[in-house]
């Protein structure tokens, strides 16, 4: 007969420790010397090596072998080739070429489940196979801290998983971890490496970060957005993070490609220009307007628009 008492009593004992999430940066894709390209190319990137914006100079390295233009790289060309041939024209494949690893803690097996359906990026999970979980830090939900009943029984149901995980590897022996592992709650912390490219990244912050996303995986995922709009703002730059709200939305088109727009708009015909009205990019660039936090950007269609109602 199995010894019920002694469960509930040890699980009693059990001490049920939270765990933070946290993100850190492992490593970038960035440009290194002796890449064998020609001498103007290597000159050009000398000096500014330390910069920020390493992994978006590798864009702009691998992006211009398309026009044979890496004669014009300089210290500040890689933002402006990122919007115009790369976020403008759509070209998202050449974002591929630069990656981010991130090793991630305090996020739950609930968390690290969603997480893993991204299928385009290398990932490294904490093994439930092979570690011992006999101390395992947990999630809690919000709703769940807020309320003293749910968080008493959510608890006492950890302390019986804890107890009865570390009682299944007594009976079975260590190497059985494998099994006494399915009695595991999605509340486990699971540490978890991925290694996603830059077109991944902004897939992954387009889903994530949006207000219907899930609240950990939100979160989360607005860490890493936090760290990528540092190290590379041009390509993340379009994502602006509501900090009151805790999500991220996306403006269509750089600052640059809606105020053009709104220019070629102001310069047809009117009755062309209640046709425009309905064309997608225009819609787009209006769409800019209303959520570009860039002043310059606000302004410099101001005045168009102002001109527009002279020339009516
Ligand atoms: C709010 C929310 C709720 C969700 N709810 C559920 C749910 O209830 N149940 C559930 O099972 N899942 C759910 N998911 C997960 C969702 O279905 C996707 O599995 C997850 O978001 C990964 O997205 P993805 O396939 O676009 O991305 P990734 O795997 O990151 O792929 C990126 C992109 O690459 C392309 N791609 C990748 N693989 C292929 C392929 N084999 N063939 C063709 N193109 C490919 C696609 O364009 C894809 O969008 C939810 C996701 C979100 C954001």
């Amino acid at each position: 007969m199995c010894d019920w008492d002694g469960i509930i009593v040890n699980a009693q004992s059990e001490e049920i420790v939270e765990a933070t999430p946290q993100v850190v940066l492992l490593g970038l894709a960035m440009p290194v010397g002796g890449s064998g390209l020609d001498i103007a190319f290597t000159e050009n990137l000398r000096g500014y090596e330390q910069e920020a914006v390493l992994p978006e100079q590798l864009i702009e390295i691998a992006g211009r072998t398309c026009y044979k233009t890496h004669d014009r790289i300089t210290k500040e060309s890689a933002s402006q080739f990122v919007k115009t041939r790369i976020l403008d024209s759509g070209h998202a494949s050449v974002l591929e070429h630069s990656l981010a690893i991130f090793r991630i803690t305090g996020g739950s097996r609930s968390f690290t489940h969603q997480l893993v359906r991204h299928r385009l990026m290398g990932i490294s999970q904490e093994s439930q196979r092979y570690c011992d979980e006999g101390s395992f830090r947990v999630i809690i939900p919000p709703s769940i801290k807020n309320n003293i009943l749910a968080l008493a029984l959510y608890k006492f149901n950890l302390q019986i998983c804890k107890a009865v995980y570390k009682k299944l590897i007594d009976i079975l022996g260590k190497k059985y971890k494998e099994d006494a592992r399915f009695v595991l709650p999605n509340a486990v912390e699971s540490e978890i490496v991925i290694s996603p490219n830059f077109r991944e990244l902004r897939h992954i912050f387009e889903l994530r970060c949006d207000s219907h996303a899930q609240w950990e995986i939100r979160n989360i995922a607005l860490q890493m957005l936090g760290i990528m709009k540092q190290v590379a703002p041009t390509v993340f730059g379009d994502f602006i993070i509501d900090t009151e709200k805790g999500c991220a939305y996306q403006i269509p088109l750089t600052c640059e490609k809606a105020i053009s727009i709104i220019r070629g708009f102001a310069t047809k015909p009117a009755r062309d220009r209640r046709l425009c009205c309905i064309e997608p990019d225009y819609i787009k660039a209006l769409q800019h307007l209303t959520l570009c936090p860039n002043s310059d950007c606000k302004e410099a269609a101001e005045h168009i628009i102002f001109d527009i109602g002279r020339l009516n």
